[in-house]
């Protein structure tokens, strides 16, 4: 039986990885995709991680993997589809195996939040994206729409705005919610046409987007539509073991859970901020954690 299964291989999963190593526990990291990084392999540009004036997410994630191999961390690729409560701990249950383990750092992180508006599902992958980074480019010289108003929808205006002819940027307020340097470099950039208290009532489309119905009555033709309207909480897997809070699992800084032996990490748990350098210092904290649990098991 493992000590400890880490879920995940985004920053939190990858941080962890390296303090377990360090705390020599006997652990696996499982990642369902070939490459780790988590959401941050979507971002090509990234100015607030410190020690990295710029870096784009690509080579941060494989620089965070490196580190963590380097350290003694295994990683196995696999998905994981349910975990189960055990006599001694829990059983984690993915697509090719199964392994037995005393605890879980649970840093599954988050995906992007849906806007639930007619069109959206219809004509997913058919000009609605959710992933500017990956997928501007088939939009190259033509219009497009960015829906949001946090970071990531102004990281997308900005980088949009270098590819496409033209971009509206659509807030349902009257303020950007995200970082101040990050508005004003929106806000500067001519290319860039902001529509605040601006709602999208439908996307429409015979095969592909071919606009958007806005609230005030007004349509846009857009190619593209990008939604960027927060994350929703990769939680479903301990919801029966855990507490949530609007789907995000209770933890503190701690990474302590209501469950025994789970620790949230990353994205995943209640945070104010869900940011990069949030989620490496959860992974710390969580196999700190982890360490003071399994000595308290070990002796009773
Ligand atoms: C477009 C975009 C731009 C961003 N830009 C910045 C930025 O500039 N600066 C910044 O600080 N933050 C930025 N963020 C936020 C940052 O990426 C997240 O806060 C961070 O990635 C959270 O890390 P995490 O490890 O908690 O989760 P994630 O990064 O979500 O990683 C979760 C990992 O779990 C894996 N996983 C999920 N389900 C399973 C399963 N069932 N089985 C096995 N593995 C699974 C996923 O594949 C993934 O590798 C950005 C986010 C986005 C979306």
């Amino acid at each position: 039986m493992n000590d400890l299964i880490i879920a995940g291989s985004g920053p939190a999963g990858l941080s962890a990885a390296v303090y377990a190593s360090n705390a020599m526990l006997d652990f696996v990291v499982i990642e369902k995709f070939p490459m780790s990084g988590g959401q941050i392999l979507n971002t090509y540009d990234i100015n607030n991680y410190p020690g990295f004036e710029q870096i784009d997410g690509f080579s941060l994630g494989q620089n965070f993997r490196k580190h963590a191999e380097k350290a003694g961390a295994r990683f196995v690729n696999d998905e994981i589809k349910s975990i189960e409560r055990t006599n001694g701990g829990y059983s984690v249950i993915c697509g090719k195996n199964r392994y037995e383990t005393k605890t879980i750092i649970y840093a599954l992180g988050a995906a992007p939040r849906k806007l639930g508006v007619k069109g959206e599902a219809e004509l997913s992958g058919r000009g609605v994206s959710y992933l500017a980074t990956c997928d501007g480019n088939f939009f190259r010289g033509r219009p497009v729409a960015i829906i949001g108003g946090g970071d990531v929808a102004l990281e997308d205006a900005l980088y949009l705005a270098n590819i496409c002819s033209e971009v509206y940027l659509i807030h349902r307020r009257n303020e950007f919610r995200g970082a101040k340097y990050l508005q004003e470099k929106v806000i500067k950039n001519e290319r860039i046409r902001i529509l605040y208290n601006t709602q999208v009532e439908e996307i429409l489309g015979e095969n592909k987007v071919e606009s958007v119905r806005l609230n005030n009555g007004q349509t846009l033709y857009v190619d593209g539509v990008f939604i960027a309207v927060g994350s929703q909480a990769n939680s479903s897997l301990v919801e029966e073991f855990c507490e949530l809070d609007r789907g995000f699992i209770k933890a503190d800084e701690s990474c302590v859970t209501s469950a025994d032996g789970i620790f949230a990490a990353g994205d995943v748990r209640t945070k104010r901020l869900r940011h990069i350098c949030t989620a490496v210092a959860d992974g710390a904290n969580a196999v700190y954690s982890v360490e003071e649990y399994l000595k308290k098991i070990n002796t009773q």
